[in-house]
């Protein structure tokens, strides 16, 4: 008998009750046929009925696995835990929500086979974007790069195949504040890139909210890159700078002129202005310090109260 590949199928899900079936149903349709399958779904604490439809799911074909977690810890942490326990060839992740259409999986497919062992996916926005959505990720991808010093694709998405020797170094990652999308380009390897079209959300809304968008955002930065640290040196001398020549200023006007009481208002602007940028260096600052204490505790990414790979 011949030996089939297996690939494993990473799907993230949080509150998908509306979408999984559908889901489910489209992605075995694309799935080729000449390979085995395990698809594992990742349970982020879901409030839904999300785990009971991916039990019953898993009761009915075998290659459905699962792992459950205790509460939600974030789409990122959904993808590690999908990384560390995937046992196949590669492994492909995608959004439950069909926006991450599965009738790309065997294009993926078919450049691993061409040798790659990292397919990532650059998502064309067309129509079915909402406009914020369109902006906000511009402006995310062009803060990124120049930001960070790792080049992420504008529409960069989380929906890529990995190959297994890449899988096992990604299980080597123990930072807590995971962004798989700096870190893909960042590893190496040899990467190929394919575009699609994203469709509509299937159903129900967006899982990330303008505050996890935000917190993701952040995270993207500070978690890679050391530059809005470098940067507050820069604006600080600057503004050391331009102080200096507005205390020269001072002392000349001082010496040569008896109008002393005025410039009021240059004083409290610039007491204003010097404060808010401090303000502001020392939130950057205690960002970074923040990630420090965090990370130094080594506390696991997720906790799983549930699976059908391992015993819990
Ligand atoms: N997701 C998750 N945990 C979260 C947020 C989202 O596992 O805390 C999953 C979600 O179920 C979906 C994928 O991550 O499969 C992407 O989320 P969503 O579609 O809401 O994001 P968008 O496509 O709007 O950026
Ligand atoms: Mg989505």
């Amino acid at each position: 008998m011949d030996y089939k590949k297996k690939i494993s199928v990473i799907v993230p899900c949080f509150n998908e009750e509306e979408s999984l079936l559908a889901f489910n149903q489209t992605l075995f349709r694309y799935l080729p046929e000449m390979y085995c399958y395990e698809i594992i779904y990742v349970n982020d604490g879901s409030r839904d009925k999300t785990l009971p439809i991916i039990l019953s799911l898993a009761k009915e074909n075998t290659s459905v696995k699962y792992i459950s977690f205790s509460r939600n810890f974030g789409h990122q942490n959904a993808l590690k835990a999908g990384y560390d326990f995937a046992s196949g060839d590669c492994a492909i992740c995608l959004d439950a929500d069909l926006q991450h259409p599965p009738e790309v999986i065997p294009e993926l497919i078919a450049k691993w086979e061409e040798g790659f062992e990292i397919v990532n996916t650059i998502r064309k926005d067309h129509n079915s974007i909402s406009a914020k959505k369109k902006l906000s990720s511009q402006i995310f991808y062009k803060l990124m790069r120049s930001l960070s010093d790792v080049q992420i694709e504008t529409g960069m998405a989380d929906f890529r195949l990995v190959d297994k020797k890449v899988l096992k170094q990604l299980n080597l990652f123990r930072e807590n504040f995971l962004f798989f999308r700096g870190i893909i380009p960042w590893m190496g390897f040899r990467q190929a890139n394919i575009e699609f079209k994203a469709n509509e959300r299937f159903a129900g809304t967006t899982k990330y909210t303008v505050k996890k968008m935000l917190t993701f955002a952040i995270t993207g930065v500070t978690a890679f890159s050391i530059k809005p640290l470098r940067l507050s040196i820069y604006i600080g001398s600057f503004i050391a700078m331009l102080s200096f020549l507005y205390g020269l200023y001072a002392v000349i006007f001082f010496l040569f002129t008896d109008k002393v009481i005025t410039g009021w208002t240059s004083v409290i602007i610039s007491v204003l202005f010097v404060g808010g940028i401090n303000l502001l260096m020392l939130g950057v600052i205690g960002e970074y310090l923040g990630k420090i204490f965090i990370e130094n505790k080594r506390r696991p990414n997720y906790l799983i109260s549930e699976s059908n790979l391992f015993q819990v």
